[in-house]
């Protein structure tokens, strides 16, 4: 028995016209064989078009919203942690200028500070009479001048610290608070 094209027309994905249907289901009348292939032809279209149904299965966006929510929340607490070291570098920069300088070294340093620019000013006024005697002027200060440098950068961290917190905090508002709009906006 010839089975083409009957075969070959069972699996096809074109349409088959009135007439090719009427000689198939003649064909499939007298021949087993290919009524066999079509049935089976026939669970393979089902199954697969079942499978294309069940590509999400059952709770699968759920499961998908939580693990992006925890994921987010992951980064969320990495971000605290961060800003939370940060602030204690800051601040253990500040208790150490503080601790270092301590009040007494504090009004040092300004005294210092002040003590520098009356030698500044004095070394600009005299100038001429360093060049004319040949005198160097030497930098005040000393070990009290590293002291103090130390201090103020110390001070500057912390304080930079803080500043740079401060951005940030005022960033994430801000973004938070654009985003709020932006879904206001959308709903
Ligand atoms: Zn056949």
């Amino acid at each position: 028995m010839k089975h083409l094209p009957f075969s070959e027309w069972i699996v096809s994905d074109e349409p088959l016209t009135e007439a090719q249907a009427t000689e198939l289901a003649h064909h499939l009348a007298g021949c087993p064989q290919c009524g066999r292939q079509q049935q089976a032809w026939a669970e393979v279209q089902l199954l697969l078009t079942r499978s294309t149904a069940a590509v999400a299965p059952a709770g699968f966006s759920a499961r998908f919203v939580g693990r992006l929510a925890a994921r987010r929340r992951v980064r969320h607490q990495r971000q605290i942690w961060v800003t939370f070291g940060a602030i204690l570098a800051g601040s253990v920069a500040l208790a150490i200028a503080l601790l270092y300088a301590g009040a007494a070294g504090l009004a040092e340093g300004a005294g210092q500070l002040v003590k520098q620019l009356v030698v500044l000013r004095a070394a600009l006024a005299s100038v001429v009479d360093v060049i004319g005697h040949g005198v160097r002027v030497l930098p005040p200060g000393g070990v009290t001048l590293w002291r103090y440098s130390l201090l103020v950068a110390l001070t500057g961290l912390g304080v930079a610290t803080y500043l740079g917190l401060g951005g940030l905090w005022a960033a994430a508002v801000y973004r938070f608070a654009s985003r709020q709009s932006r879904m206001g906006d959308t709903q």
